[in-house]
């Protein structure tokens, strides 16, 4: 092992382990395991031309000098990003936290207390300042919220309004850019058309079924519109706004005059600005839309001792069961900032939210004043943050940024010459100085230093809130530093994240995420920066993405790649609609089906039709491999309406299918293009890849295979890569003079957290990547070895082996036992384990990815888990346990169970809570029952507030 280098700590296996892991497989080398593994066709020739590894302590000064490469500016630009302050008590003990920041979505409620109260705090919170009575638990930024919005009203349109094929969306004209260019990629495909015009001149007609408006508008000017949302109302369109969240604990919330959806962006709730993203959106509704809201949403529930609890509520609603029925398709979201917002929402209350969201706004009536005295005319009549000047007659634009670059001051500089700025909660009495400084010397007036900001406002008392928010105690508790250290700390301990232990969860990838991969997320040269700023303040980043999208380009083995799209399944639809506009560009634009196998994960055929296509399935055989005849029969039959094949390589039941090459063949051969979905790239890396395999485009899910953590369920990057004909399609940003296909707010995405797929991919280098490539399809055999006589492997390669995760067979238990897969699931708590992934992609199995971060010992504790599990279940089969009282069907069992003076079991406490010797060191107290499923959706409690009694 080289230790100076991140391969020897990143892999958990030595070449010791290796020789007896392949005994146990049956193999004599890694090279016969691979070469057995992977089809030889399929094999790259030569190892990837990747830069020589860095050693961690390299890559960090590396990455400094990147970082350096950035200019922090005082910026003012705002359009939807504004400086904030992260309290260090948040940054430190749940961003930095890899128990906050490695943990899995929370689909095992029972091990995610923790991050469910983190985040129905963040609905809470939304809720309250919205005053809507239902939120959800983030979207991915505030463009896609939008473009959410826009299907889901669609989807409630009336019934007159579906007979009459109403279309229309009114926008408001003075929305954010970027807002509409998302929302247009996303309309276009749906058959939706954005009417942008006056909301002041709007006339409702039989084809407009909603509106969005922006609330303070892209001006920053605060509109009533109030008597709009009536109008709008009255000819049965809905209303949705796009709300700045920390304005609302000034401005009449948009829920108290009527609005049907509030969306936005929760950045400035302790959110660095990270070159555009992470952050979470939110989304918050009418209870009645409560079944068409997009997203996770958290719920109360109880667990079945009658504790209550926390869970993912609605959960029927996702594409994974509604497939091409889904509405929306959201997978990984951005937990992690939700919950960081929700944090801040907690520590600072609503004295504190009030009190930031004053200082912003008396800030911003000072300056008026101030600055009106030196002959500039402001010229938004009521404004929260944001002041637009017209100049003096003597004064340009252009002088004004010379000044105020000088200063190194960054404003906002309007189409038409106009000068204004955002004011945000890092802007202080110095800052003050230095912006009427800039304005005084460009109309060469003397100014008054400010000593002082008073407190002040102007908003009309109609545009004003008069209500409370944040009151439930949560937000009242948690002010002191000590007090909100305490409280995450005893939410986190509620959690199993891969702090715990091995979460070896089927497609998902949970591999290590490198503390020297995080670290540089800290940084304040590539926290601090706006993604609007000019680009010479922003060279680190610049070259960073430019080096991580060669790197990836290399990886891929394609011509062209965007890291706009912020996740998966975003990704998959950006790499559908960048196929359509090829297909277009060459006069086959009438080509809209996807051919998706029987096999494939629910966000290909939600993507797909959410782009425009419509989907035809293709059948696996028994070996679940793609049935060879009926693609042959599908592609034939569909030849000249065939857009493109959406496939997962390896496949979703964890096997390098041998006819891949082939398949790609035979769809090309009709005029269709072949469309990877990379979420199993870590079965490729260095070995093969999807360009050199043939396909066209992929997607790659950064927070898989790349060492992004999970973050709880976000933030997530799903960058795509084409071949050199999809390459002029790739979404450009429509600040940067082309909105084609733009799927984020950001033009760059969430460009935060790519600093730690260049750390991993420069850190492990060539060798390091491939050999971890061999190493997660190692483990995955060496689990399959050695479960494979109890439970049994439900799919195999040609040559009897796995790829990097396998399907573990469940399903004879049940029918022998009436044990499912979920209790086996639940079992797996007591023992300190986060469960398999669960009923995909074969209903009643687990699908186990041990990835190649996990050390032989770890492996060895797991199985004999898994075996001790088997001999449970074998016990009631053998009736040696109640059918009715034993560990699988009661688990999990919580510590409050355990140490319960009364013990009414048929098995002892000790066989409940330490069922194997290796237990005693590493105990997870579970701290619920299990969660009662049904209740939390017969009555959605979508807050903190009310309860079921
Ligand atoms: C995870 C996954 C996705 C979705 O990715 P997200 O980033 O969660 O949107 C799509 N396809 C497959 C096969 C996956 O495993």
């Amino acid at each position: 092992m080289k230790t100076d280098l991140l391969s020897g700590r990143h892999i958990g296996i030595n070449d010791q382990d290796i020789s007896l892991m392949l005994r146990k497989i049956g193999v004599s080398s890694l090279d016969e395991l691979i070469e057995k593994t992977i089809p030889a066709n399929i094999r790259l020739k030569k190892p990837l031309a990747l830069p020589a590894p860095l050693s961690e302590y390299q890559f960090r000064k590396h990455i400094a000098g990147l970082a350096r490469k950035n200019k922090k500016y005082t910026t003012y630009i705002g359009m939807g990003w504004y400086d904030t302050i992260t309290p260090a008590v948040i940054q430190r003990n749940v961003f930095e936290n890899p128990v906050w920041y490695t943990s899995y979505t929370p689909y095992q409620a029972e091990v995610s207390q923790g991050r469910l109260e983190a985040l129905i705090n963040f609905q809470t919170a939304v809720s309250d300042l919205t005053a809507m009575p239902l939120a959800n638990s983030s979207l991915l930024d505030e463009a896609t919220a939008a473009a959410e919005a826009v299907s889901m009203m669609y989807a409630l349109r009336s019934r007159a309004q579906q007979k009459a094929e109403a279309n229309v969306v009114f926008v408001d004209e003075n929305i954010f850019p970027q807002t509409l260019a998302v929302m247009t990629t996303r309309a276009i495909p749906q058959g939706i058309e954005l009417r942008v015009g006056k909301y002041r001149e709007f006339e409702p007609s039989a084809d407009v079924f909603a509106c969005i408006l922006q609330y303070p508008n892209a001006n920053g000017n605060v509109e009533d519109y109030a008597k709009f949302t009536q109008k709008a109302h009255a000819a049965d369109c809905k209303v949705a706004v796009a709300a700045d969240l920390l304005s609302l604990a000034l401005l009449a919330p948009p829920g108290e005059w009527g609005a049907d959806i509030v969306f936005g962006t929760t950045q400035r709730f302790g959110i660095p600005l990270f070159y555009g993203g992470p952050s979470a959106a939110y989304f918050a509704t009418r209870d009645e839309y409560k079944r068409n809201v997009p997203g996770r949403i958290i719920g109360q529930s109880k667990d079945k001792y009658g504790k209550t609890c926390y869970r993912m509520a609605l959960q029927t609603r996702e594409q994974h069961i509604k497939r091409e029925k889904a509405t929306s398709n959201i997978c990984t979201a951005q937990a992690l900032l939700a919950t960081m917002a929700g944090f801040y929402a907690v520590y600072h209350g609503q004295e504190g939210i009030r009190s930031i969201a004053s200082r912003i706004h008396s800030t911003a009536v000072f300056l008026e004043k101030q600055i009106s005295q030196f002959g500039y005319k402001q010229i938004n009549a009521q404004y929260f943050d944001t002041l637009r000047f017209e100049l003096p007659e003597q004064v340009s634009a252009q002088q004004i940024r010379t000044i105020a670059l000088s200063k190194e001051v960054n404003l906002r500089y309007y189409d038409h010459g106009d000068v204004g700025f955002s004011i945000n909660e890092t802007t202080d009495l110095e800052a003050v100085n230095v912006l009427l400084s800039v304005f005084a010397i460009a109309a060469g007036k003397d100014y008054q230093k400010a000593d002082d900001i008073p407190t002040l406002c102007n908003i009309r008392t109609t545009l004003r809130r008069t209500s409370p928010f944040l009151t439930h105690e949560v937000f009242c508790k948690y002010h002191t530093e000590t007090e909100m250290m305490r409280y995450i700390k005893r939410l986190d301990r509620k959690d199993i994240s891969l702090a715990q232990s091995m979460i070896s969860l089927g497609s998902c990838t949970m591999k290590l995420n490198a503390a020297s991969e995080m670290l540089p997320l800290s940084m304040p040269e590539l926290m601090g920066i706006h993604p609007l700023v000019p680009e010479d303040q922003a060279e680190g980043y610049r070259e960073l993405i430019q080096n991580l999208s060669d790197d990836l380009k290399t990886i891929t083995g394609f011509a062209g790649v965007s890291l706009q799209p912020n996740s998966g399944a975003a990704g998959e639809y950006t790499g559908l609609r960048v196929i359509h506009s090829y297909l277009e560009s060459i006069g086959q634009g009438h080509r809209r089906k996807i051919l998706i196998p029987a096999s494939a994960h629910g966000t290909n055929p939600a993507s797909a039709i959410q782009a425009g296509f419509t989907t035809v399935i293709c059948a696996c055989d028994e070996h679940g491999n793609v049935d060879m005849n009926d693609l042959r029969a599908k592609v034939e039959e569909n030849k000249d309406e065939l857009a493109a094949l959406m496939i997962t390589y390896p496949s979703t039941h964890g096997i390098f299918e041998t006819d891949i090459k082939e398949i790609c063949e035979i769809v090309h051969a009709c005029g269709a293009q072949v469309y990877m979905d990379g979420a199993n790239m870590n079965a490729q890396v260095g070995l093969t890849n999807p360009g050199f395999i043939g396909a066209d485009v992929c997607h790659l899910n950064l927070h898989k295979t790349f060492a992004i953590p999970h973050g709880g369920g976000g933030p997530g990057v799903g960058p795509i890569a084409v071949a050199e004909h999809l390459v002029p399609f790739l979404p450009g940003h429509t600040l940067f003079g082309n909105s084609k296909n733009q799927v984020s707010s950001a033009p760059f995405g969430s460009a935060g957290v790519l600093p730690i797929t260049y750390g991993y991919i420069r850190m492990m280098g060539t060798e390091g990547l491939t050999q971890a490539t061999q190493t997660a399809i190692l483990n995955a055999n060496y689990l399959a070895a050695c479960l494979k006589d109890t439970y049994g492997i439900v799919y195999r390669g040609a040559n009897g082996f796995v790829g990097h995760e396998m399907i573990l067979e469940c399903r004879k238990i049940h029918e022998e036992t009436g044990i499912t897969e979920n209790d086996i699931a639940k079992r797996l708590m007591d023992y300190g384990y986060h469960a398999p992934t669960l009923s995909f992609p074969v209903h009643g199995t687990l699908m186990i990815e041990p990835t190649e971060s996990e050390s032989l010992a770890e492996l060895n504790n797991f199985i004999d888990v898994m075996l001790n599990i088997w001999k449970e279940i074998q016990e009631v089969k053998n009736r040696e346990a109640d059918k009715e009282d034993n560990v699988l069907i009661n688990a999990p069992h919580p510590e409050y169970e355990i140490v319960n003076e009364e013990w009414e079991h048929s098995y002892t406490r000790e066989k409940a809570a330490y069922p194997i010797e290796s237990v005693r060191e590493n105990k997870f107290w579970v701290n619920v029952a299990r969660v009662d499923n049904t209740l939390g959706d017969r009555k959605l409690l979508p807050t903190r507030y009310g309860s079921f009694d």
